[in-house]
């Protein structure tokens, strides 16, 4: 009987998960001229079904394209929440809210002429939708725009950027 480990490393759970999606994408899209018998390993004496290299790239692209839209969606999300820019380069490994905010905009892939380079979410404190400029300048309204007139959360944010003024 197989085992069910209690604990898989998450990369081997989204492996998993890819693979299945995979898989499906090939069926659907070249049916069972998609799939070729192979070994799973070498010598041996059985084969699995598996997608062939071309098919499965195509779907493989397809799954990163998709989840690269999903990891943007939920950036503007988190935004909408309340996370900072500066908490949201921990989670996406990189260096300080402006790299934080280039990887929300996306890589500039020749089109940026039509492109505005802003990040859109519906505050949760004002419900208002903010146009996001990411964190260029150091007064929080001159990031956000479009919080209602006495929006509580970006009332704290304009409070706390004047906090460490008079600190000074
Ligand atoms: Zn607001």
């Amino acid at each position: 009987m197989a085992e069910t480990p209690e604990y898989q490393p998450l990369a081997a759970v989204a492996g998993f998960a890819v693979d299945r999606a995979v898989a499906e994408l090939v069926e659907r899209a070249e049916g069972p001229a998609g799939f070729a018998q192979v070994p799973p390993y070498r010598g041996a004496s059985y084969t699995r079904k598996m997608p062939r290299p071309v098919p499965a790239l195509r779907a493989a692209l397809l799954v990163r394209h998709v989840a690269q839209g999903k990891a943007q969606d939920a950036i503007r999300a988190a935004r909408a929440a309340g996370t900072s820019w500066a908490e949201l380069a921990d989670t996406l490994g990189v260096d300080g809210g402006e790299a934080a905010y280039r990887v929300a905009v996306g890589p500039d892939d020749g089109w940026a002429w039509y492109q505005r380079q802003d990040v859109y979410w519906r505050c949760s404190a004002c419900a208002e939708l903010v146009t996001d400029s990411g964190p260029y300048e150091a007064h929080p309204a001159n990031n956000e725009t479009g919080h209602a007139d006495g929006c509580a959360r970006h009332l704290v944010e304009i409070a706390a950027y004047q906090a460490t003024w008079d600190e000074l």
